[in-house]
């Protein structure tokens, strides 16, 4: 069967050494994203079993790198898991034990990059739709503010209900062989979205969200 022989390249964004955007409390991006890249895993696993993460121990990895250890592993699709944050000009200080930390609570909720230039567009663009489809069947919301008319957002929302926005510039959506969305699962300079991203039940939730996105895309692929 199809089905089984299924498998999802999990990308967890930035590395250890490099962690990405900085949370309201003084996280690195690359510790939410490993939460839920592992998550995302084990969840996958039981229906897709062939299913990997492509860089589990978070080491410094190049992003054509990635997308080509996915090819090499056949991965069916790849997902990249991150943490979204805003532009500087939102950003403001508070103290969090003791310490100052950057925050901006105007903007909130999770975003969906894929590309429409590539010979996956059409692909990118199913998987990311049931993807938001289901984040949005579970209540979340996704943030409108890539679309903004500023400096480096600006970005294209190709659909509008399930939250799903056209970037051909990301280099991992780029470089990859593959269909491939990439998952901004939250706002973590916004203080409500990172305690809830921070929380195992709110994890597990989005998990199932992103899993049952995917789950019904490779039903989907099946039956056509
Ligand atoms: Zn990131």
């Amino acid at each position: 069967m199809a089905e089984k022989k299924f498998s999802v390249a999990i990308d967890i964004g930035h590395s250890k050494a490099r962690v990405g955007a900085m949370s309201a409390r003084g996280v690195g991006e690359f510790y939410f994203n490993r939460d839920i890249a592992q998550k995302l895993l084990i969840k996958l696993k039981n229906k897709f079993k062939h299913s990997f993460i492509i860089n589990p121990k978070g080491g410094k990895i190049s992003l054509s790198r990635r997308a080509k250890i996915a090819k090499e592993k056949k991965a069916d699709i790849l997902i990249s898991i991150h943490h979204d944050s805003v532009q500087e000009e939102y950003l403001s200080f508070w103290k969090y034990q003791e310490k100052k930390h950057y925050y901006s609570d105007i903007y909130s909720g999770y975003s969906l990059f894929v590309t429409t230039n590539k010979v996956t567009k059409d692909k990118n663009f199913l998987l990311a739709s049931h993807i938001g489809e289901m984040l949005r069947k579970n209540n979340f919301l996704y943030s409108r503010h890539h679309s903004e008319k500023i400096k480096g957002e600006n970005r294209k929302i190709i659909n509008k209900t399930a939250g799903i926005y056209e970037f051909n510039d990301l280099i991992i959506l780029k470089k990859s062989l593959l269909p491939t969305v990439l998952v901004e699962c939250g706002i973590i300079v916004n203080r409500k979205d990172e305690m809830n991203l921070s929380e195992e039940h709110y994890q597990n939730k989005l998990v199932n969200a992103i899993y049952q996105g995917i789950e019904n895309y490779a039903l989907k692929l099946k039956i056509d």
